[in-house]
C-alpha cells in the first residue's frame, strides 16, 4: 500500500494553476527559501498520511467541475515515487497536472538518469512552475507563481525540443 504524507488539499482552486482545479499539497521541503509561503509544510511529518487511492477518490469526486490537478507543498520531488503513481491514476480521467517544485527543470533533468522517480514524475507532469522562492524577486501581481526567476514550464514541449519552452495558457 502506498501513502502519501498530506499537508493539505483544496477541492477546487482557481489560484494554482490554469482552470478550476484540485490542489495537493505534500509535506516536506529541504528548501528552506527565505520568506516561503508554506513554511509548515517544510516539516516531512507534517499533515496525515494518506492513502493514495483515498486521495485519487477525493479528486475523483470534483469531476467534472475540475479541469485538471496541481501538486505543491512542500516539495513534491521529495515523494516522486508515490506521485508518479498518483499521476498515472490520475491522467485516467484525463485531468492534466501542474506541479510546482523548488528545483529547477534543469536539476530535473539532469539527475533522472540516477533518479528514475523524478523521471516518472516528470514525464506525467504538463505544466512545472520551477525554482525556489527568492524573496528579493517576490511579485505578488505575477500570475501562479511567486517571484519573477520561477518558470512556468511546458514540460511535453521542453522534453521533445531538449530545451525549456514556457507554458502559454
Ligand atoms: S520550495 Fe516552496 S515550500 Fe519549499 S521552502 Fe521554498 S517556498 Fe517553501
Amino acid at each position: 500500500m502506498n501513502y502519501l504524507q498530506v499537508a493539505g488539499f483544496l477541492d477546487n482552486s482557481l489560484a494554482n494553476g490554469e482552470g478550476l482545479r484540485s490542489v495537493v499539497f505534500v509535506s516536506g521541503c529541504s528548501h528552506k527559501c527565505s520568506g516561503c509561503h508554506n513554511e509548515i509544510m517544510q516539516d516531512f511529518a507534517y499533515g496525515d498520511k494518506v492513502l493514495i487511492d483515498e486521495v485519487l477518490q477525493r479528486i475523483r469526486s470534483n469531476i467534472p467541475v475540475i479541469k485538471g490537478v496541481t501538486f505543491s507543498g512542500g516539495e513534491p520531488f521529495e515523494q516522486a515515487g508515490t506521485l508518479s503513481q498518483l499521476a498515472r491514476d490520475i491522467k485516467r480521467f484525463e485531468l492534466n497536472i501542474w506541479c510546482y517544485t523548488g528545483f529547477t527543470f534543469e536539476e530535473i533533468i539532469n539527475s533522472m538518469s540516477d533518479n528514475k522517480q523524478w523521471q516518472e514524475l516528470l514525464y506525467q507532469i504538463d505544466v512545472l512552475v520551477d525554482g525556489r522562492f527568492e524573496e528579493s524577486k517576490r511579485n505578488n501581481k505575477l500570475k501562479y507563481k511567486g517571484s519573477s526567476n520561477q518558470r512556468i514550464i511546458d514540460v511535453k514541449k521542453s522534453l521533445e525540443k531538449r530545451e525549456v519552452i514556457l507554458f502559454i495558457p
